[in-house]
Order: C-alpha cells, then sequence, then structure tokens
C-alpha cells in the first residue's frame, strides 16, 4: 500500500556525488523545487576519492588549446575501446553531451574545469580530452559542487539514507523512505526520483556474484558504493547492463594507499615485479591493467620512474602527497635502486636496457609498448611499491539516453532516472573497456540529463 506523503517533492535527488550534485543543479536551473539527499554527513563519495578528471569531447576548453574534436570522434573511440560491446545509445548520449555538459560546468556553474594537456591521449583516447581542475583533486571537486547547492538555495538533507521506494503497480513511484543515523525514519513524496548514489564496488555479495575475478581484490572505492539504488530499482523491474564491467587499477600504492597517477607511466614509468621483470604494456588498458599485477609473483609491484617524470607530474595532487610522505624511493644508480626494493639488479638493468634500445631503435618492445619520444627511466630514479585494487563499477541500471530508467522490455519506469555510478556505462561487459576519465564523464552526462528531464517530467505533473 502507498503511504500518505505530508509533502511532495518535485525532483528528489539521492546521492550527493559529482552525478547527485550536477542533477540537483541542472535541475534547479529550470525553476524546478529540488530536494538532494545524502547518507554521509560530510559528502564524499567516489568523486570525493577521484581525481576529478572528467572525459569530455568538444569542449571550449579543447578548443582555446587548439585541439580539434568531436561528438562523433570520441563515439567512435568508446565503441573501439570497448569493442562495440557497450550501448550504443549510451555512448552516442555521452559523445553528444559530456562536452555540452563540461561548458555548462565552466560557464554557468563557475566550476574551473581545463583541459588537462599533463593528460595525453593513451589508453582509448584518440585525442587531450581529459578535463580537470589544475592541482585540485575529487574532495576539492565535491566541496565546490555543494558550495554551489547551497549558493543556489537547494535543499539538502545530510545523514539521510535511502531504504525504501513506494511505487504503485504501474511502476509509479510516489515516494520514498529515509532513514536518519539515529534509526529513525521519514516519508518524503516525489514527483520524480534520480538515483545518484554510486555503484556497487563496496558491497562485497554484489562483487562476487557479478565480478568473482576480482573479490579477493581490494576495493579502494567509498564505501557508500553499496548498490543500493541498483538493489531497489530492480524491486520496481528496472533491467541491469554490464554488471561485469569495473575499473580496476593497477597503480595504488602500498602502504600509502594514494593512486600513482597515469602520468606517470605515460611520461615513461615501467611496472616492474619482484623478479625485476616487466610483464604489460604499461599504457594500453588503464583498468585491465589491474590483472597482470594482481597475476604477479608475490603481493606487490613496483613503478619505477624518474626525477624527469616526477617532475612532469608533480602537478597533480597524489604526486605532491606521495612526495610529502617520503614515499617514493630514490636511487641514483640502477643497482641501488635494486638494492632498496629487493628485486635483482641483474634483472631490473637488463628490463630498462630492453626497453631503452627498443625505444632508441624507434620499434614496440617485446611487450607492445611503442615509446615514440617518451623515454624509459634513466637516473636518478624513483620507485614506488604498488598493488592492484578495485575502484569504481561501471554496471548498473539499465537507462535510456536521457537517463530514464528501464524496464527489462525496454520501456522506461514512468519517473525514474539514474547516472553515474548507478547506472549502465559505456565501458563495456568487462574490465577492459574503460576509457580514461569515464566513470565522472557518466556522472555529470547523465547527472545532467537527469536534472533536466526529470524537472520537464516534474513540471508536466500535477500536483496530487
Ligand atoms: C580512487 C578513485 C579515483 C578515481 N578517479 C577518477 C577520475 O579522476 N575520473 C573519473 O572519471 N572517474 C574516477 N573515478 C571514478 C569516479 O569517482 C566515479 O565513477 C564517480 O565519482 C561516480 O559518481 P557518482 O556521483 O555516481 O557516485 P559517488 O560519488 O560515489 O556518489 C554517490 C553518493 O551517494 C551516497 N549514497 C549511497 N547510497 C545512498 C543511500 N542509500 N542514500 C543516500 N545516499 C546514498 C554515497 O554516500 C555517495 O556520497 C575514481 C574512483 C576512485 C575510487
Amino acid at each position: 500500500m502507498i503511504p500518505d506523503f505530508e509533502y511532495v517533492i518535485p525532483v528528489l535527488v539521492i546521492g550527493g556525488g559529482a552525478c547527485g550534485c550536477i542533477a540537483a543543479l541542472s535541475a534547479h536551473e529550470t525553476g524546478a523545487q529540488v530536494l538532494l539527499v545524502e547518507q554521509d554527513e560530510r559528502p564524499m563519495g567516489s568523486t570525493g576519492m577521484s581525481q576529478g578528471l572528467i572525459c569530455a569531447a568538444g569542449t571550449k576548453a579543447q578548443a582555446a588549446k587548439g585541439i580539434e574534436d568531436s561528438a562523433d570522434r570520441y563515439f567512435e573511440d568508446i565503441m573501439a575501446k570497448t569493442k562495440g560491446l557497450t550501448d550504443p545509445v549510451l555512448a552516442r548520449a555521452i559523445a553528444d553531451h559530456s562536452g555540452p555538459t563540461v561548458d555548462w560546468m565552466v560557464e554557468s556553474q563557475d566550476l574551473p574545469w581545463q583541459l588537462d594537456t599533463g593528460f595525453r591521449p593513451v589508453y582509448g583516447n584518440s585525442t587531450f580530452r581529459v578535463h580537470g581542475w589544475r592541482g585540485h583533486g575529487g574532495q576539492d571537486m565535491v566541496d565546490l559542487l555543494h558550495a554551489r547547492i547551497a549558493d543556489a538555495g537547494i535543499d539538502i538533507l545530510l545523514g539521510a539514507k535511502l531504504v525504501e521506494v513506494h511505487a504503485d503497480e504501474t511502476g509509479l513511484i510516489h515516494g520514498v523512505t529515509l532513514e536518519r543515523r539515529d534509526g529513525a525514519r521519514e516519508l518524503v513524496g516525489c514527483k520524480t526520483l534520480i538515483l545518484a548514489c554510486g555503484g556497487f564496488a563496496a558491497n562485497r555479495a554484489m562483487v562476487a556474484q557479478h565480478m568473482p575475478e576480482v573479490i579477493h581484490a581490494r576495493n579502494n572505492g567509498h564505501e557508500g558504493s553499496q548498490g543500493t539504488g541498483i538493489v531497489i530499482a530492480r524491486q520496481l523491474g528496472a533491467a541491469l547492463g554490464d554488471m561485469g564491467a569495473y575499473q580496476g587499477y593497477a597503480m595504488l600504492t602500498d602502504p600509502q594507499g594514494i593512486s600513482v597517477p597515469p602520468g606517470v607511466p605515460v611520461e615513461g614509468g615501467v611496472l616492474v615485479n619482484v623478479d625485476g621483470n616487466r610483464f604489460t604494456n604499461e599504457v594500453e588498458d588503464i583498468a585491465g591493467m589491474v590483472h597482470p599485477v594482481l597475476a604477479q609473483p608475490g603481493d606487490h609491484v613496483w613503478v619505477v620512474y624518474d626525477a624527469r617524470i616526477e617532475a612532469a607530474v608533480e602537478y597533480i595532487p597524489e604526486m605532491q602527497q606521495l612526495i610529502a610522505l617520503n614515499a617514493p624511493r630514490k636511487a641514483d644508480t640502477l643497482a641501488d635502486l635494486a638494492r632498496q626494493i629487493n628485486v635483482p639488479a641483474a634483472a631490473l638493468t637488463a628490463t630498462l636496457a630492453e626497453a631503452r634500445t627498443a625505444q632508441s631503435e624507434d620499434r614496440a618492445d617485446r611487450l607492445g609498448r611503442a615509446w615514440g619520444t617518451d623515454l624509459p627511466p634513466i637516473a636518478p630514479y624513483r620507485a614506488l611499491k604498488v598493488i592492484g585494487a578495485i575502484y569504481h563499477t561501471q554496471g548498473g541500471l539499465q537507462i535510456d539516453g536521457t537517463a530514464r530508467v528501464l524496464r527489462e522490455d525496454g520501456t522506461p519506469l514512468p519517473n525514474l532516472f539514474a547516472g553515474g555510478g548507478a547506472a549502465r556505462s559505456v565501458s563495456g561487459p568487462a574490465h577492459w573497456g574503460y576509457l580514461p576519465a569515464m566513470g565522472l564523464a557518466t556522472a555529470v552526462t547523465f547527472g545532467r540529463l537527469a536534472g533536466l528531464k526529470a524537472a520537464t517530467l516534474a513540471h508536466e505533473t500535477a500536483d496530487p
């Protein structure tokens, strides 16, 4: 039975990460009344743990740097990276709307995202299209988004968790039950509901069911990624897509738990196992590289780089944190580095020599890495101890190109939307289809589409 709701919110958004904030700001912009609900007292989410990087095509920031890009080119890159196995409707929506979304963030919301020219076109992006807030990370992004929410006067409930959705036999949602930290429950009616409550990487049962191959890998995502939105919408008949897709990451420093920025391998760094050998092409697959790392002997590998590479990526907050913690091992000779990281010096020397020879002969090395003008590490050396981990999931609720949640038969549920970690992304069915910075691209783009569409629907819906 549908309970009585004391008040009805036109656009109710669950989750205070990038997707939820962008959805709330977008709906509010159209004049809709919005309530944003977040379970934590201090919003963080996976967005807060991220580097705040967003993959978007055709932006004004790209044009300002002379980078030619287009929605069609982005679409082709997504389809190529996912071997044609992603949902083309969603790929098209991301390709078409990510650029305008980032432009809107910059111009209408005064969010200072620029093209990160340090993030070169690798791992599947055919041109420079990763945008970030230079010198700032994910928590800065969350804090700034919440400042904009406050500036706009959008209502927000912190420390309130979605635990139940109340829908009639047609699937129309009339409202939700929220639970406070002390266990108190309250009913909130809504005309439209946006699930922006993240993925399920922290839900071990769901990981075991959908991606058993990484059940023993460390979860380095946010503990709030429990898949609540996915489970609740499933009860309403929502379809799921690509539940086996996720971003693994091969370079989580141990013990610091800080990500080594992708720029380190991209600029010339290599991964070396405890036997002193390289084992993978470090610039091929940002997410899939976790598997070769997990397959190595011992419980860790090393990222070996040099002072030049360190200088090139020092603008990134994670690298600044690692340096401040004195995490990188430093050595003037390979023999000293080998001793410090406890790998055989002869193997380490041969490993780097092979890469240097391939680079100087302008050919791919035995692992398929084409070095071009990038240089393998030279003295003075640096090394960071790393492990493989799972960062965030990429499967979830099946949505259409406007972020409406779909049933198994492809028809939309009447007033339910989803985006970001809660929804199916465009990374294909497994771990190898992830383009860099796609997590936040889907969060902000589908957040914006969901906010706009939900607001339109709410305006059209008569008051109860
Ligand atoms: C270490 C790390 C680095 C990353 N770096 C990048 C990057 O640079 N670029 C990129 O594109 N992607 C990156 N990602 C992925 C990216 O962070 C996510 O894809 C993105 O943040 C998802 O946004 P979201 O808003 O959907 O989810 P989240 O940011 O996780 O927000 C969901 C929110 O919902 C709340 N919530 C959950 N359940 C409930 C409930 N029942 N009721 C109320 N609230 C609830 C959570 O507390 C959370 O605050 C990274 C991920 C990690 C872990």
